[in-house]
């Protein structure tokens, strides 16, 4: 694994999986070259770091949609899109599109269920003196 500046950058907003942050960390751990870099990183982010770089990754411009997150749950999508998808989930490993799926699963899975779903038409049931009666 080679790191460059991006490594690190992607390294302090969190976004590399479990085993390539423990081999970032043991690698600015062992090398004073990287200890420097990521320190400089740090340093300018901390000056306000304005390049587009920084606000791509600050505003998760490379993020998928919501609607995109749960289209690619359906395989709904162009196999383009859900290879980029698959990439940034497992690969870049985003936890905050990670949380957006699994939130969306989690939301599927209580409409499904059959308790959520009964207490779901009792609201139903309930709101719907609330209408105006149809003429
Ligand atoms: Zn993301």
């Amino acid at each position: 694994m080679t790191i460059t500046k991006a490594t690190l950058d992607a390294f302090i907003d969190d976004h590399l999986n479990e085993q390539d942050s423990i081999r970032v960390e043991k690698a600015v751990r062992e090398s004073q070259e990287l200890n420097t870099l990521l320190k400089s990183i740090i340093a300018s982010r901390d000056m306000g770091d304005h390049s587009i770089g920084a606000i791509w990754r600050r505003e998760h411009l490379s993020c998928p949609t919501r609607e995109e997150l749960s289209s690619y749950k359906e395989e709904a999508l162009d196999p383009q899109r859900i290879d980029y998808i698959k990439f940034h989930l497992e690969t870049v490993g985003c936890k905050a599109c990670k949380a957006n799926l699994s939130d969306l699963i989690c939301t599927k899975n209580s409409l499904t269920n059959p308790d959520a779903n009964e207490k779901h038409q009792q609201f139903l049931e309930n709101s719907k003196i609330l209408l105006p009666k149809k003429v």
